[in-house]
């Protein structure tokens, strides 16, 4: 199997109306629907396809569509316009059934009145502004969760917000197929990285389930020597390879079983449909190595990683990583690993032992191979880098006990001041929004994880209505976060999310 790709799904624009139009008129709204669907699909700010669906205009009509699009596999969720008016009891029934997520566009489709021209029948054609607020009421009475985007389709910004949360939807979609195999269990008395798999199982989708190292080296040792041979030359091309890992050097057998590492653990999640996996170094008896380069490999070809059997924020680097498909900026793996504490602009340095994704990496990285003092092995290959300045969240993943919690923090990521020679892990420096103090005590305040996806590729919008579309707590630390504002938030979250 391969992993999913953004551009296999769709979704479907569904228009509302009535019988009471005659059809002259609904033959006209079948006409514009078709042209603004169809602007939508051309657009490159739309990753997926947008397909028009005939007008509905009776309860029979939506329901069935609504059925329609619970079982289509590709369907990742509709788009509703109500170019004229829908009373919307016919929606009650289908929208309480739709399982997809659903963005309400509130678009006229004429730009402008034509003050001169306006008659009764550019009245009854152009009737979104309250078409479109009677099914808004309907989906509030219902408390359904959606997206409302505001503004004339022609406009980019439209468009690309219809665009962006077309990924989230497929974040949403891709999360209830994921599959997480975890190499070996859970680092011994940690915590925050276990969580309630059956929950998440129950309301997410998400599979996560355990494998012994053992079949795993297994498949390692299955791999043939050429396909090792392949991966060196694709290393030697696309990597600044220290001179003991090339051919003839001291140390190439080491950048082999690396190699070898990287193909096996690759064929065995292939084989076995899963799309993310987690190591723990506790737990890799029959391996000479720690994975490292292997798994950089891998997260930057798309699969979900965890460190220390963290299976919930592998999932969330998967679904980040394909929600994010075509779009600059990275997404990898990160752990808070140390701090700067200058008196202006305190910073925090991210990094792991070695598991760190090349996609957030500023040119070519380099490969090197170094001794590491953790998990008792043969020094592991790795490759090093450090992320461009930009914009970037860190988002983890936490199961308070009655329900997950997400946390994210907005980032200023910076370029490194200095060389660090003797620190040989990949990296990225980031001073955290609003400033270090209030947002890592927001952070601690809410019992965020050491663990993270962070992301450069993904906007705040994207990362609340996920969070939205899934039903689940976030807690955003952004430029507008107070300390005393965030406890209030978690106070009243606790009794919002009370059950
Ligand atoms: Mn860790």
């Amino acid at each position: 199997m391969s992993l999913t790709q953004i551009s296999q799904y769709e979704v479907w624009f569904i228009t509302g109306s009535q019988h009471l139009y005659g059809p002259k008129v609904l033959e006209q709204v079948a006409a514009n629907s078709q042209e603004i669907a169809a602007h939508l699909n051309e657009s490159t700010n739309v990753p997926v396809s947008v397909v028009f669906k005939p007008v509905v205009k009776t309860a029979d009509e939506i329901t069935a569509l609504c059925q329609e699009a619970n079982t289509s596999p590709n369907c990742i969720g509709l788009i509703t316009w109500m170019h004229t008016f829908s009373p919307s009891k016919m929606w009650a029934t289908g929208l309480q059934i739709l399982n997809k997520p659903f963005l309400h566009l509130h678009t006229q489709f004429n730009r402008e009145i034509p003050w001169k021209d306006i008659d009764m029948n550019f009245m009854n054609l152009n009737q979104a502004a309250h078409g479109c607020r009677e099914f808004a009421f309907m989906c509030s009475r219902l408390r359904l969760p959606r997206k409302v985007v505001v503004g004339h389709w022609q406009d980019e910004d439209v468009v690309q917000q219809v665009g962006s949360w077309t990924r989230v939807a497929v974040g949403v979609a891709e999360l209830k197929v994921t599959k997480v195999a975890r190499f070996g269990d859970n680092m011994r008395n940690v915590a925050v990285t276990e969580g309630d798999k059956v929950e998440a199982l129950i309301k997410f989708g998400l599979t996560v389930d355990a494998y012994g190292v053992g079949d795993l080296v297994k498949a390692m040792d299955a791999v043939e020597e050429n396909a090792v041979d392949a991966l060196i030359e694709t290393y030697l091309t696309d990597y600044d390879v220290a001179e003991s890992l090339q051919p003839g050097g001291a140390d190439h057998e080491s950048l082999r079983y690396s190699a070898r590492i990287e193909a096996g653990m690759k064929q065995f999640l292939d084989d076995r449909g899963c799309q993310a996996f987690t190591t723990n170094f506790e737990n890799l008896y029959g391996m000479q190595q720690l994975p490292g380069f292997a798994v950089q490999r891998l997260m930057k070809q798309g699969y979900g990683f965890g460190g220390e059997g963290d299976w919930k924020t592998s999932a969330l680097v998967h679904v980040f990583k394909v929600m994010s498909q075509g779009l600059p900026g990275g997404t990898s793996f990160m752990e808070d690993y140390t701090y700067h504490l200058q008196d202006d602009g305190a910073k925090v340095l991210g990094a792991h032992m070695l598991e760190v994704c090349e996609s957030i990496a500023e040119g070519k990285p380099r490969v090197e191979i170094h001794h590491l003092g953790i998990g008792g092995k043969a020094p592991p290959v790795r490759s090093l880098f450090s992320a461009p300045a930009g914009k970037g969240f860190n988002v983890s993943w936490m199961d308070m006990g009655n329900r997950f919690r997400l946390v994210a923090n907005e980032l200023s990521v910076e370029k490194l001041p200095q060389d660090m020679p003797k620190l040989p892990v990949a990296c990225a420096l980031w001073e955290p929004k609003p400033n270090f103090k209030t947002a890592a005590a927001a952070w601690i305040y809410a019992g965020g994880a050491h663990h993270s996806a962070f992301t450069m590729a993904l906007s705040k919008e994207q990362i609340e209505d996920f969070a939205e579309i899934l039903g689940v707590e976030l807690l955003m630390i952004d430029d507008d976060t107070t300390v005393a504002g965030f406890k209030k938030e978690l106070r009243l979250n606790e009794a919002f999310y009370a059950k």
